[in-house]
């Protein structure tokens, strides 16, 4: 897929879900590529923010791996030749396989990796006979894909940015900040339905640049409800209520389209909404203003984000919102449905080419026998039909049932919450893989470290947060030793496996795939083009679709399905040690563990460090002045950071951000899963504050 060294190749921005088009145009020297902006790309139309501005100044930094490195006996990293790497990874990879089973192996696919090689990486982990294949998705939107896919039937945004813009008449933000975490859809599409009349409300215990970009806290028209965080349950119930109290429901659209109606009825019978209201810390009426302009509008959309996701709660968060939406009939018409705002560039297409535990391409469940065997019959071999471990659970699990680990792009030392604990448990293991282009914080823990190449060196597919499939295209190689993830993945398969894993090229890859992934068997990389295209493209000539469901679900019964929920507290509240609840989220400048925003000159030089923000009342309660240093506890560990002091953050919460390996808040956060979706709860742990004090140093405690 390499273009002409001296024409700009036209691709898609490595960073978050949007899906920009941008183009590399390559210099003298393979590492002088420049940033061009492609002025009719699909998604954006030349528009780009600051992080797709700056994604080429990464491709050569000085931090690239350039050749394999092997771990000696003494802890120190040699040069090493691709054929030694290879031989010692499938000789390891077989001695854990008979000495331990199968699934003493865990695999990491990786959202910032094209469509090919995630779909090849969990083809690799069932041919080696487990399913222990997981994603970043788990870290971020695995709730909102469980309780989607389960009661509408696809985990993705029901709708598109497209008919959103011209459709829309309210756009319910809960848990997301698109103006920061996605600014090209909120500048380009959001805030063009707000301009056409569309109103906001904002649901978020952070005032941020959302609601600035949307002037919500300066008109009468738009709402900003601060709601207290881990208390997203409640606030929906007061809204369900709301709208049965005042019939706002769409009674034919219940009858025709749902089931459980009576369940949700019979859950809210009893609900006081005035003490939901105070747990939430809102005014009730302000709540039931909400439920009113959302309810009587004409198309009502919601989205939603990880701060719906990242809790204990996180299914039922989601549930909630698709139980208002489903109660009002704003689903399967263009400006409704219920919308996550995907992370990274290809965590949608990660998690449909079946980099997940009880998924296979397409979200055909392992457990379902005819699915699994349809599958089986392309690949040649069987499929385990017991869905494996979580990426969390294999952390878990490391120096345990798991003793290797095969991680492909991915960061998990800095990622995974309660990072402390998860270094501990990474030392245990008998033999670590990392292909990567840097030198992650993870790459310290492995044996040996495969130097792969960037987003910008080779092309494939990926899939953004609308179900846009687009082609990437690569410019030359900056440094010659090192390989795309799909050629290194192909090799390892074909020594360890002899068949079923040597391809021509990323595109034969890409066929095999469509034979076994339904939402995407009608795709070609011709009719791709430069447009994409919108899953589901079942036939070939299929020209996707830009929103879900118009006549039925997904679902076995075609129904989508309502279910009440209550609300329950995050796992660790507040208490007299740590009174304080620590929130967490990104910042518009930098991405997940940082390990390429935190090298480009231009981001480093807008956001330099990580901080938190402090509301003035708490301020002057832990006598803390703006811009003091301070250190941040919990049971998990502790951080220092400037601090904020800032009225954008409710009183008694404090808000700090993942990306600074010196300070990332994942050191704090709390390792505790949603019990379906796995998800761990980043968006709320019982924390302390202090200034002039000097950290404790401690380690931290056993797990
Ligand atoms: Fe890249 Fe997202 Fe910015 Fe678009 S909005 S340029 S995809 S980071």
């Amino acid at each position: 897929m390499s273009g002409d060294a001296q024409d700009p190749v036209k691709t898609i921005c490595p960073y978050c879900g949007v899906g920009c088009g941008i183009q590399v145009k390559p210099g003298e020297e393979p590492g002088d590529m420049q940033f061009m902006p492609w002025g009719d790309a699909p998604v954006n139309e030349g528009r780009i923010c600051i992080k797709g501005g700056a994604a080429t100044e990464v491709v050569d930094h000085e931090d690239r791996l350039t050749d394999p490195l092997i771990r000696e006996d003494d802890g120190e990293l040699r040069e090493a030749s691709w054929e030694e790497a290879y031989e010692l990874i499938v000789s390891e990879m077989e001695r854990i396989r008979e000495e331990h089973g199968p699934d003493a192996m865990g695999f990491y696919g990786s959202s910032k990796v094209m469509n090919e090689e995630n779909y090849l990486l969990q083809k690799l982990a069932r041919r080696y006979g487990t399913n222990n294949v997981d994603n970043c998705t788990r870290m971020c939107h695995a709730s909102t894909v469980w309780a989607l896919r389960t009661s509408l039937g696809a985990g993705a945004m029901t709708n598109s940015m497209e008919d959103l813009r011209d459709a829309a008449d309210v756009l319910w933000i809960q848990g997301a900040n698109p103006a920061e975490q996605h600014p090209i859809a909120n500048s380009q599409y959001f805030r063009q339905a707000v301009l056409e009349g569309a109103t906001v409300i904002q649901v978020d215990p952070h005032a941020n640049k959302t609601t600035r970009s949307f002037k919500i806290d300066e008109t009468d028209r738009h709402q900003h409800l601060q709601v207290k965080p881990g208390t997203d349950v409640a606030l929906l119930n007061v809204v369900l209520k709301t709208v049965l109290e005042n019939d706002w429901i769409d009674e034919a659209f219940i009858e025709e389209r749902t089931e459980g109606f009576d369940h949700l009825v019979e859950t809210l019978e009893d609900f006081d909404k005035r003490s939901a209201a105070e747990e939430c810390g809102l005014e009730l009426e302000a709540i039931e203003r909400a439920a009113e302009t959302y309810a009587t509008a004409e198309n009502a959309t919601i989205f939603t984000g990880m701060g719906m996701s990242q809790h204990t709660s996180g299914v039922d968060n989601v549930q909630n919102e698709i139980n208002l939406a489903l109660i009002t009939g704003n689903v399967g018409r263009p400006g409704t449905g219920v919308n996550p705002l995907r992370g990274q560039n290809n965590v949608q297409g990660t998690c449909d080419v079946g980099a997940m535990p009880n998924v296979l391409p397409g979200y055909q469940l392992v457990d379902d026998d005819e699915a699994r065997e349809a599958v089986e019959e392309v690949w040649g071999f069987e499929v385990p039909d017991e869905p494996g471990l979580t990426n969390v659970e294999i952390s878990h699990e490391s120096g345990k049932s798991v003793h290797g680990l095969y991680i492909m792009g991915e960061n998990p030392i800095m990622s995974e919450p309660d990072a402390n604990v998860v270094a501990e448990r990474f030392k245990q293991l008998e033999f670590v893989v990392v292909q990567d282009i840097f030198p992650t914080e993870t790459a310290e823990y492995a044996d040996v470290i495969l130097p792969a190449t960037t987003w910008a060196e080779r092309g494939g597919t990926v899939t953004n947060t609308d179900r846009r499939v687009q082609l990437m295209r690569g410019v030359e190689k900056v440094h010659p030793n090192t390989k795309h993830d799909l050629e290194i993945l192909s090799e390892v398969g074909t020594r360890l496996f002899d068949e079923g894993f040597d391809f021509e090229d990323v595109e034969a890859v890409f066929e095999e795939l469509r034979q076994v992934c339904p939402i995407y068997h009608g795709m070609t990389y011709e009719a791709l083009g430069e447009e994409g295209l919108h899953w589901p493209c079942y036939e070939p000539g299929d020209e996707g679709d830009l929103y879900l469901y118009e006549d039925e679900f997904d679902t076995e019964n075609g129904l989508g399905h309502i279910e009440g929920v209550r609300h329950q507290p995050p796992a660790e509240v507040p208490d007299e040690e740590y009174p304080l609840v620590l929130t967490t989220a990104r910042l518009e400048e930098h991405y997940n563990t940082g390990t390429m925003s935190t090298r480009s000159p231009t981001l480093n030089r807008v956001k330099p460090e990580n901080f938190v923000d402090v509301h003035p009342n708490d301020a002057e309660r832990y006598g803390i002045e703006d811009g003091d240093e301070v250190t941040i506890r919990s049971r998990r560990g502790e951080i220092t950071v400037k601090a904020q002091v800032t009225e954008d953050i409710k009183e008694g919460v404090i808000w700090t951000t993942p990306h600074f390996a010196a300070a990332s808040a994942n050191k704090l956060t709390n390792d505790v899963l949603d019990e379906r979706a796995k998800i761990p709860e980043y968006k709320a742990a019982a924390a302390e504050i202090a200034v002039d004090v000097e950290p404790t140093g401690a380690e931290p405690a056993d797990d």
